[in-house]
């Protein structure tokens, strides 16, 4: 394995939204980067789909977003759902102030594919998938490199040289953790956990509504062409309870939220089919040390509300290449360097990250835990249905984000 050979160059752990950003930035600038993910390929269905307008408009910025519509998706232009068997809507995103104004669905595998195959064209960008970062590597009190497990063997090489390491390996980040960044950090609890199953589609000319609430659940639908990608909201460790009563129940209980559904849930004849996906929200109180930063999960692990989290992992690695390259390209980067990437993001990561906690602790636990009927929207959600004017306010916090960051590097 090639970990590049320059101070200056750069080894990324993760080949998630955040590192594939990074990776293609900088190999774009002429930065050599190496990116190490430790799965054979991104084909993992526990990955979120949506890619909101502020990360189609850095697509559009970087020249892309023409090739990457062109590969399947669907488009989510207003935010739906039903309550209590009461249609609403949340957000309109067609008035916003960007070229791509809609959620763009499209399987997460075939995003970082696509990110792949365009960094692919720079000579400085370098993927090594199977490649499982275990350890940092420190000299003198910096980070230098990584120790990489490759190809599932129990032996590590040593990845030295890194002008600069990224911790871009998500919400479960060793490296994060080996650096000893964990040490401080910022646990936000949550009251949810997710059921992660696909269903297929009911007959033609039936659809569901993407957002599905009654009392005591939440399910969301994510149209991924011929089948749903379906989330069950569950109160947090309410699995295996939910697994005594049974498969027949729990497919009353999906006919119960999304009765559209009644037809295809049959498709569920074993638990292996559903698969139990713990949230968590957290924050590192310093996102960085001497030669390593961790960006996206890694440094914020986010809750699927709202589906921002891949948003905000593309918004981090695009305000670390903003600030790094020009850096990068004269020697190894200061921790003053990376300091100035967290001080950037940090409060656009709180800001998301307490909307997220207000949600989950204010409205989703409520209605888990609520026991009587919801028979329809509650007095917001129906004035935001029907005066559409309202419906942009939100729009703009869930497809712009918090400080919606711009690519400043010049094209090669
Ligand atoms: C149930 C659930 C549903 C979600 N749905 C959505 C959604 O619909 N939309 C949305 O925007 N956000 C969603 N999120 C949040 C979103 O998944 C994350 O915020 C986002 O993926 C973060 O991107 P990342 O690149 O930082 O990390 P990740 O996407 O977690 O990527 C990390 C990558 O690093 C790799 N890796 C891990 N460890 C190592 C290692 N040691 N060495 C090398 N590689 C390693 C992993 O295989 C992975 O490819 C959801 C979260 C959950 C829990």
């Amino acid at each position: 394995m090639d970990a590049g050979p320059t101070p200056s160059s750069v080894l990324i752990a993760g080949g998630g939204p955040a590192g594939m950003m990074l990776g293609y930035l900088l190999a774009r600038a002429g930065i050599e980067v190496t990116v190490l993910e430790k799965h054979g390929d991104f084909l993992r269905d526990f990955r979120g789909d949506t890619v909101h307008p502020s990360t189609l408009e850095v697509l559009y910025e970087l020249g892309l977003v023409e090739r990457f519509l062109t590969r399947r998706h669907d488009r989510i232009e207003r935010a739906t759902g039903s309550v209590g068997g009461e249609a609403v809507t949340i957000a309109d995103l067609t008035h916003l102030p960007v070229h791509c104004p809609f959620i763009a669905l499209m399987p997460q595998w075939d995003f970082l594919d696509f990110l792949a195959d365009e960094a692919r064209q720079f000579r400085a960008f370098h993927l090594e998938m199977n490649a499982e970062a275990v350890d940092v590597i420190e000299e003198g009190g910096d980070v230098r490199g990584l120790q990489v497990r490759c190809g599932g063997a129990s032996a590590t090489l040593d990845a030295r040289l890194a002008g600069l390491v990224i911790a871009a390996d998500g919400r479960s980040s060793v490296i994060r953790d080996r650096a000893g960044l964990t040490r401080d950090i910022e646990e936000i609890g949550t009251p949810i956990d997710v059921l992660w199953m696909r269903l297929p589609k009911p007959a033609a000319g039936v659809s569901i509504p993407l957002g599905n609430v009654v009392a005591g659940r939440i399910f969301i639908a994510l149209n991924r062409g011929d089948y749903y990608q379906c989330a069950f909201v569950i109160a947090k460790g309410g699995f295996d309870e939910i697994r005594a009563r049974g498969l027949p129940a729990f497919r009353d209980e999906i006919v119960r939220v999304a009765p559209n559904l009644a037809d295809s849930v049959g498709e569920l004849t074993d638990w292996d089919q559903v698969k139990l996906l713990t949230v968590k929200i957290d924050r590192l109180t310093r996102w960085h040390r001497p030669g390593l930063l961790a960006i996206g999960d890694a440094a914020h692990a986010m809750s699927p509300i709202g589906g921002i989290g891949i948003n905000l992992a593309i918004q981090d690695a695009v305000a670390a290449a903003n600030r790094l390259i020009p850096v990068l390209r004269r020697g190894p980067a200061s921790n003053a360097d990376l300091a100035a990437v967290q001080k950037r993001r940090e409060w656009p990561t709180r800001v998301t990250q307490s909307f997220q906690a207000f949600a989950q602790n204010q409205i989703i636990q409520r209605v888990l835990e609520r026991t009587e009927p919801i028979t329809g929207a509650p007095w917001p959600l129906r004035l935001l249905t029907r005066v559409p004017l309202l419906q942009r306010l939100p729009a703009r916090f869930l497809g712009l984000g918090v400080r919606p960051e711009h690519p400043v590097s010049p094209a090669p």
